[in-house]
């Protein structure tokens, strides 16, 4: 009956059956499916491996397919004045309460009907002026609404004409715009999200809550993520990424229906009942994976990020390599790296081709996955730097049609995903972005954009796997399709690179790609630094490729001088000896010295400095005549100020200055030898870069009034000193070959 505060119903609840419509089991419908199970719902799953014919609904109106699908269903409890039915859309919906909570906030509607209402209104807008006047300006939609089995069929049955592809929405909206029906029936719309958010304009009203409690450790079960509407102030339980709001939702999804919570982490991370274990295959059977590797600029460490993957735990008879590359700069390595391996990996391929687009390469992936039919397709772009070797062995157990390993540039808030993304395509901040990339929270992440390491199962290669939407334009999986290269102009291949016209090409098929930082797997290059024109450029890079230099050029050894059990060696008073850089770095720093050449004179006259005078001259050449000036005042902070710290206790000087740092070249026929001195420093850094009796005869440091000398010294490792007063010093004669140190004056 009609009360005067409107229709109320006398109806009571018995049963709660969800009805919904999926023709394919896209991933959104495998997350719909979830959600119901997570929350012990009844399903009924309606059109299953039928054809779609509702029309691509996603751009244009349409969808009466699943009213025809709905009506077929209702038949059977049309007469059922006790069976709630909550009809909902599937692929962008997720459910995130029980049967009780969804019963219990439809009986504060007193409606037979209750559909959900969104801000546009959609798909006739002129339909606007119609709705009941009410301070909000809200409109039905059509992608949830729950009412009685009864009432349901009695609105169902006024759809007799209806085709497949007109639009469902529509249908719904003029019945409720009808006041006799209206009113009749008791349709009612959910205002104030008490029930149904649809999230399309509205993704700043809401947030994700979590619920707190002792509990919650022991049995994730009682773990809940919850959606709160600011603006109503509510927890709406059905949540629906209606137009353009299922990126967000996917975002909002990696919590709901307890996937995700901070007290346990990710809880739907090991869900995954088809999950592959790869320690019960054996080795002969691993999937056959196509590395793909793609070399778009002159790598720093390229070395390294060979290494890494080289050193990836799996079956290398199972892998073949192609490695793609625009520039011919590592061709050397990629030589040695074929030398040693091909008899490891089932194939190696190396195409240099300067004149290809980066599509085009990566297209190359695609069609060479098909030929040499891979099961997986693993994209690695030289910037990443795979240091776990787990890498690809999680990614394939995790079993996903695509998922990256997260990398991010250390430092810095760059990484190879988005958290979400613009309308129009690009770069954007999701809620919990800096929280993943942080590893404040860790998980399996639903996310609209990845790029540089990630692995594709080959079944997504197959164009009939594709598209959600059966009615949609095929888009086949590609980094740009060459008709669509036609048409485009060179700008918006700028703006528009590879990496995202095929995420697009994924989201518009409902593909959902993942990115995971469960655990630690590596980290991305910094690409745009180095300079190649530089003899050994990788060795300026001690700031921008920190990980990787640290690891070529910093003595393995280094960390354990200062653990508190370490005794740094004396080999004479207060003459301090450690390690402190590699054989690699002793190397290089030489061969920069000696390709500079301009080793100084020798000479008390010296331009180079300030005074232009020089008390205890030597054959050198300073550190910023090849542009390490910085680089080195970054070293002696790092590396040497913590050990100094640890040796001379109390002296602190943050940063360490020095103006005089260079290497010096001792030679029988040039300097052979230094008369003794004090050096114009608190303390001195003395690195051996070469080895006696090996590279030279003589040599070593004689400390006068310790009447101490060292001269077994150790390639690598550092002497460390006080410069004036007490260490009144001398540079032993150099008798064959050549002696070379790097000295700084720290702090003169
Ligand atoms: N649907 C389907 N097969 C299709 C396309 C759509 O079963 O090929 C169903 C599915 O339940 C989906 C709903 O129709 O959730 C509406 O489609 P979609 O969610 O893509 O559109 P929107 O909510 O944006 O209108």
């Amino acid at each position: 009956f009609v009360s005067l505060l409107g229709f109320c119903s006398t109806k009571n609840v018995k049963d709660l059956i969800v009805v919904s419509v999926a023709t394919r089991s896209t991933d959104g419908f495998e997350r719909f499916n979830r959600s119901i199970q997570v929350y012990g719902l009844k399903l009924e799953l309606l059109g299953l491996n039928q054809p779609w014919k509702g029309g691509d609904v996603v751009r244009r109106p349409g969808g009466g397919q699943k009213i025809r699908l709905l009506r077929q269903y209702l038949e059977s409890v049309q007469d059922r004045d006790d069976h709630l039915i909550l009809f909902t859309d599937s692929y962008d919906v997720i459910i995130n309460g029980n049967g009780d909570e969804i019963i219990k906030k439809f009986n504060t509607f007193k409606a037979n009907v209750v559909f959900s209402s969104e801000k546009y209104c959609w798909p006739d807008i002129s339909l606007a002026t119609l709705y009941p006047k009410t301070d909000d300006k809200r409109y039905l939609n059509s992608g949830g609404f729950i009412g009685f089995a009864s009432d349901l069929y009695r609105i169902i049955q006024l759809a007799k004409d209806i085709n497949d592809d007109d639009d469902d929405q529509l249908f719904y909206t003029k019945i409720y715009l009808d006041k006799k029906y209206r009113e009749k029936i008791g349709i009612k719309l959910d205002r104030n999200s008490q029930l149904f958010q649809n999230l399309n304009g509205e993704i700043s009203d809401v947030e994700i809550r979590f619920n707190q409690g002792s509990n919650i450790v022991d049995n994730p079960k009682n773990a809940d993520a919850f959606l709160f509407n600011k603006i109503t102030q509510t927890y709406p339980i059905i949540v629906h990424g209606n137009g353009a709001s299922k990126i967000p939702l996917n975002s909002l999804g990696n919590y709901l229906a307890k996937s995700w919570h901070p007290a346990i982490g990710c809880i739907s991370c090991d869900e995954n009942e088809q999950r592959i274990n790869l320690d019960h295959i054996d080795h002969d059977d691993y999937p056959h994976v196509l590395m793909a590797i793609t070399i778009l600029k002159p790598t720093p460490f390229f070395p390294e990020f060979l290494e890494y993957l080289t050193s990836l735990d799996y079956y290398k008879h199972r892998i073949t390599l192609f490695i793609q590359s625009t520039n011919d700069y590592h061709n050397e390595q990629i030589d040695k790296l074929m030398e040693n391996f091909r008899n490891y990996y089932h194939d190696i391929r190396y195409v240099e081709n300067k004149q290809a687009k980066e599509w085009q390469l990566r297209n190359n992936y695609l069609d060479e996955c098909t030929r040499v039919n891979c099961d997986y397709l693993f994209v690695v772009d030289s910037d990443a730097r795979l240091t776990n070797s787990r890498t690809l062995r999680d990614l394939i157990e995790a079993n996903r049609s695509i998922i990256a390993s997260m990398l991010v540039r250390p430092k810095e808030y760059w990484s190879n995903f988005w958290g979400t993304i613009t309308n129009d395509g690009y770069y954007s901040r999701s809620h919990d972005y800096v929280q993943i990339i942080k590893n404040e929270r860790r998980g399996i992440w639903n996310v609209p954009f990845i790029s540089t390491a990630y692995l594709i199962k080959s079944s997504l290669l197959n164009l009939e796997n594709l598209s959600a939407n059966e009615n949609n334009n095929h888009r086949p999986l590609s980094y740009r399709n060459h008709q669509q290269h036609k048409n485009d102009d060179n700008d918006d291949e700028k703006s528009f690179d590879a990496d995202m016209y095929f995420c697009q090409v994924l989201r518009d098929n409902g593909i959902f790609m993942y990115v995971t930082n469960l655990k630690d797997y590596g980290h991305l290059a910094q690409m745009d630094t180095m300079d190649v024109s530089l003899k050994h450029p990788e060795f300026y890079e001690i700031y921008t490729n920190e990980y990787e230099w640290r690891k070529r050029y910093i003595h393995e050894n280094y960390s354990t001088n200062l653990l508190d059990e370490t005794i740094i060696e004396q080999p004479c008073p207060d003459v301090y000896w450690f390690p402190i850089v590699t054989p690699t770095f002793c190397r290089h720093l030489i061969e920069i010295m000696e390709n500079h050449g301009q080793w100084s004179a020798g000479k008390n006259q010296d331009p180079r400095l300030a005074g232009g005078y020089e008390n205890v001259p030597t054959v050198d050449i300073h550190m910023n005549q090849v542009g390490l000036e910085q680089h080195w005042l970054y070293f002696l902070r790092e590396y040497i100020r913590p050990v100094q710290e640890k040796i001379f206790i109390g002296y602190y000087h943050d940063p360490p200055k020095a103006i005089m740092n260079f290497v010096v070249r001792y030679h029988p026929n040039e300097q052979a030898f230094l008369r003794p001195h004090h050096d114009s420093s608190t303390y001195t850094v003395n690195i051996a870069l070469n080895r006696p009796r090996i590279d030279y005869e003589g040599g070593g440091c004689r400390f006068v009034r310790q009447n101490c000398s060292v001269t077994n010294l150790r390639l690598g490792w550092s002497l460390l000193h006080p410069g004036r007063l007490t260490h009144y010093h001398e540079g032993l004669t150099v008798t064959k070959g050549v002696r070379y140190i790097m000295v700084s004056f720290v702090d003169p």
